[in-house]
């Protein structure tokens, strides 16, 4: 996706610097490059950095955090230019919450998300028309909310906003459930259906109270007895990233590692978090072990290249950082934002050249803003 917004700028065929090129170069030879057009750029450019990023790209990162905290950052941003270094589903979070002057850029557009992409949004709106078949969508159901994670689709955050819902992150989750279920007697969560069934059973809720929606089965594979006994109604999704650490990589690495702090993101199953000694969001996580005595050994259940910057940063503080399984995986749809990546999308920009604008629509804008704003209202 190529845009040019002003007739004054140079037309894109004469100035925009073809991707290609820039792949065949080393990843060293960006960092001149990538520095010399931030420094061009200035004030008219922010860079945001998700944590999960590699190294090469989140060095020039103006800001770093998760995906809660980037979307604040990007709502009060004020050059004209967003650079996300992120996720599809994080670029369009800020052009939801960017002011109408600025533009917001995804430096590769296959940096996708695997979690958002199990939601689809007509499979969502198929199964709203089945639990209202059902008859749990009204008022006289006791009303059912439609809550997601920030991993989803602009039109399913839309979905949620115009039908009373909202958004949460794995830093406000518990905050979104107790806020729908002031409102609501049933909360449809979408689409992770780990942070789901950990923030409910953090909440008090018993596993009888909680169903898993399956989008491939005829409705979502559950019985209508089954979903009237529901508090919790989850989509049958998840990250690839974190549903891969198991039970067994805790008690493998408290055998190896006595007095281990195993520290977890929510997006791990409940078997793992259940022997976690902390469940957190990358925030957290990071806070945690920023707080930790010297000395302290810790095996972290989430994205590789977190831990391994983790490992590097507190090593001289005498501070142990592993990763919870001894594989580690990285999440593999971030780590397409390559050096190669941001330079060519700055490069373009100093030439007068905006390319990979994410751009939702104003429809779907209007109502996805909504269920942020309500998030961004609720207390974490
Ligand atoms: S770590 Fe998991 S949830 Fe996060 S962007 Fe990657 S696939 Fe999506």
């Amino acid at each position: 996706m190529t845009t040019v917004l002003e007739a004054e700028l140079p037309t894109q065929a004469a100035t925009q610097c073809t991707l290609d090129n820039y792949l065949e170069l080393p990843d060293a030879s960006m960092d001149g490059r990538i520095a010399a057009a931030r420094a061009k750029l200035g004030k008219q450019a922010i860079i945001l950095g998700h944590h999960y990023q590699r190294d090469e790209v989140i060095r020039f990162a103006d800001a770093t955090g998760d995906s809660y905290k980037l979307s604040k950052i990007a709502s009060q941003a004020v050059g004209k230019y967003i650079l996300f270094c992120g996720v599809h589903f994080m670029a369009e979070s800020a052009d939801i919450l960017a002011q109408p002057h600025q533009q917001v850029i995804l430096p590769d557009l296959n940096a996708g998300c695997s979690m958002a992409d199990m939601a689809d949004i007509s499979q969502v709106e198929a199964c709203w028309d089945s639990l209202t078949a059902a008859g749990l969508t009204g008022a006289e159901a006791g009303g059912l909310i439609p809550l997601t994670y920030m991993n989803s689709t602009a039109a399913i955050k839309a979905f949620c906003g115009e039908r009373g819902g909202l958004v949460c992150t794995s830093s406000n989750a518990a905050a979104a459930f107790r806020w729908a279920f002031a409102r609501g007697q049933r909360i449809l969560f979408l689409p992770d259906q780990h942070l789901g069934r950990n923030t409910a059973h953090a909440l008090g809720l018993a596993p009888q109270e909680m169903v898993v929606w399956d989008p491939y089965q005829l409705q979502g594979g559950l019985t209508p007895e089954r979903l009237r006994a529901a508090r919790v109604i989850l989509w049958k999704g998840h990250c690839s990233v974190h549903q891969r650490f198991l039970p067994e990589h805790v008690d493998l690495v408290r055998a190896k590692i006595p007095g281990v702090q195993v520290v977890v993101h929510p997006e791990c199953r409940l078997e793992v978090c259940q022997k976690a000694d902390v469940i957190g969001s990358t925030e957290r996580i990071i806070r945690t072990i920023e707080e930790a005595p010297t000395g302290t050994s810790f095996a972290v259940g989430t994205e590789i290249h977190l831990v391994n910057r983790l490992g590097k940063r507190f090593a001289p503080l005498g501070k142990h950082v592993i990763t919870l399984d001894d594989a580690g995986c990285l999440c593999t749809t971030m780590f397409r934002i390559s050096p190669q990546h941001l330079a060519w999308a700055l490069e373009n920009l100093v030439e007068g050249t905006v390319v990979n604008r994410i751009r939702v629509s104003d429809d779907v804008k209007h109502w996805a803003r909504v269920a942020l704003d309500r998030m961004l209202e609720i207390r974490g």
